[in-house]
């Protein structure tokens, strides 16, 4: 572990993903404060993550409860270092989820949002969160689908300690980039549709676009881009 974290550049490669990043975001008239980085540091060791922290960086994307509640107590307290869940969640993990991460970016379940905000109740916490849309129509991903994304975000009035900050999706895998696009069109339309339906929630953040298609997304209104293996190598 320890030589896979010396041998991939992760300070090098931040610094090229952030230049990337601005020029993304001045190709297309925004301002670089518009776009953060969220660092996936998933199946990557502790070092990893430390190796980003030095460069600058303190939240991390991690799909799996079980390596953030691992990877939290391998950092020890006091770290400064915060865990954004970017992965499904089973019922079974909602406490752990709501004891360690900052943010959950794959809600796509009432059952999930009723178990998570009795969590966090109890914890006296709250807790940002995105609404998965499957934004491709593959089968295979979860997500809601586009049509069905008002509806569900009306109901989380109900779950008053998830604060709905905007939308998740996975585009479609490349290479057809005018379908990833498309993709990407598909979750400006649902984030309009929730403003004109005044849904209750801040649904400012589309978080969009990973190492294969990032500056496409960006292109295209992403607000939070979950970049892992341009930055620690290949999983
Ligand atoms: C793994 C993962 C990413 C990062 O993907 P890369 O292609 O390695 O940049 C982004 N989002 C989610 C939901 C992931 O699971």
């Amino acid at each position: 572990m320890t030589a896979l974290a010396s041998r991939v550049d992760i300070a090098g490669n931040l610094a090229a993903i952030e230049r990337r990043i601005a020029q993304a975001c001045a190709a297309s008239g925004r301002a670089r404060d518009e776009v953060r980085l969220l660092p996936v540091s998933k199946t990557f060791p502790v070092a990893a993550i430390l190796a980003a922290v030095a460069a600058g960086y303190h939240r991390f994307g991690e799909n799996r409860v079980q390596e953030v509640v691992a990877k939290n107590e391998e950092l020890g307290p006091d770290s400064g270092v915060e865990f954004a869940v970017i992965g499904p969640l089973q019922s079974n993990k909602a406490g752990k989820l709501a004891a360690l991460a900052v943010e959950f970016q794959a809600l796509d379940s009432l059952r999930i949002a009723a178990v998570l905000d009795r969590r966090l109740e109890a914890l006296e916490r709250n807790l940002d969160v995105l609404v998965q849309v499957n934004s491709s129509g593959e089968t295979t991903k979860s997500g809601l689908a586009p049509a069905d994304v008002v509806a569900f975000a009306g109901q989380l009035v109900n779950y008053p300690r998830l604060r709905p900050r905007g939308l998740m999706t996975l585009a479609l895998p490349g290479p057809d980039m005018a379908a990833v696009a498309a993709c990407f069109e598909r979750m400006r339309q649902v984030q309009a549709a929730l403003r004109a339906a005044r849904i209750p929630g801040v649904w400012d953040e589309l978080s969009m676009g990973m190492s294969g298609d990032f500056e496409l997304a960006i292109a295209h209104g992403a607000t939070c881009v979950r970049i892992g293996t341009a930055i620690f190598g290949g999983r």
